[in-house]
């Protein structure tokens, strides 16, 4: 068993460097996607016009993520139920991805986790890590989102589990690393992102993780 507490790159320097560059490659990528979409209405068939659809999906996001990066994490902190923002984005993901043969659970635990946090950043954050779980499984698997408040250190614990691929001890050393990914359509911004907005709550996150087993990562966010 692998244990890592994570701590996320200063990001905003390269952030702001791409940000420029992705507002002027912003507009042309809008009006081909649109294009492309029209295209592909009148041909349905073109398989071409499929790949280049998910090629320009993937730059889209890259673009978006690296908008993203160039801006300072500030949140804006409500009163929020994460068991409720839970069910939600548990709900979000079983319908939003194709979801082969992988499940997503998730029982609401019976502690009232009513919190001070921004709830649209942490959502983004359950999200990258629920489809890190769902990614680590290609050939299916279960997904096991759980929530917990820990009285002794006054934080909320989220927990998200899959039985996927898992990762070496070298790969848990990297994570957090703008542009680490293993994967062939990887992008490798999603957890620095992920671990800015914790850090911005004050809050850590923790790696679990055994190669060919799965992995656990454990979310912690004072309650404040
Ligand atoms: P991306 O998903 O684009 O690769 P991320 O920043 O989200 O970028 O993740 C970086 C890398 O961390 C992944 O490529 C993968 O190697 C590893 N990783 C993250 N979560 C998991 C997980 N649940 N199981 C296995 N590996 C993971
Ligand atoms: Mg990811």
């Amino acid at each position: 068993l692998q244990k890592q507490v994570v701590e996320s790159e200063k990001l905003s320097a390269i952030g702001k460097l791409g940000t420029g560059l992705a507002h002027e490659i912003r507009n042309p990528l809008t009006s081909i996607m649109g294009l492309t979409q029209l295209l592909q209405e009148n041909n349905q068939q073109n398989k071409y016009l499929e790949i280049i659809t998910d090629e320009l999906e993937r730059m889209a996001s890259l673009v978006n993520q690296f908008v993203i990066l160039g801006k300072p994490t500030d949140i804006q902190r409500e009163s929020c139920d994460v068991n409720r923002l839970l069910s939600n984005t548990v709900e979000l993901m079983k319908s939003n991805t194709r979801l082969q043969n992988s499940t997503i659970t998730f029982q609401p635990s019976q502690y009232n986790l009513e919190t001070q946090i921004d709830p649209s950043k942490i959502k983004q954050v359950l999200i990258n890590f629920i489809k890190n779980a769902l990614e680590a499984m290609p050939n299916g698997g279960e997904v096991v989102v759980d929530s917990a408040l820990l009285e002794e250190t006054e934080e909320v614990h989220i927990s998200i589990q899959d039985n996927g691929e898992g990762m070496t001890e070298e790969e848990i050393s990297q994570l957090g690393k703008l542009f680490f990914t293993t994967k062939e359509n990887g992008i490798g911004m999603g957890l620095p992102i992920c671990f800015d907005i914790v850090k911005a709550h004050l809050g850590r996150v923790e790696y679990d993780s055994e190669k060919g087993q799965g992995t656990q990562v454990n979310l912690y966010l004072p309650v404040s």
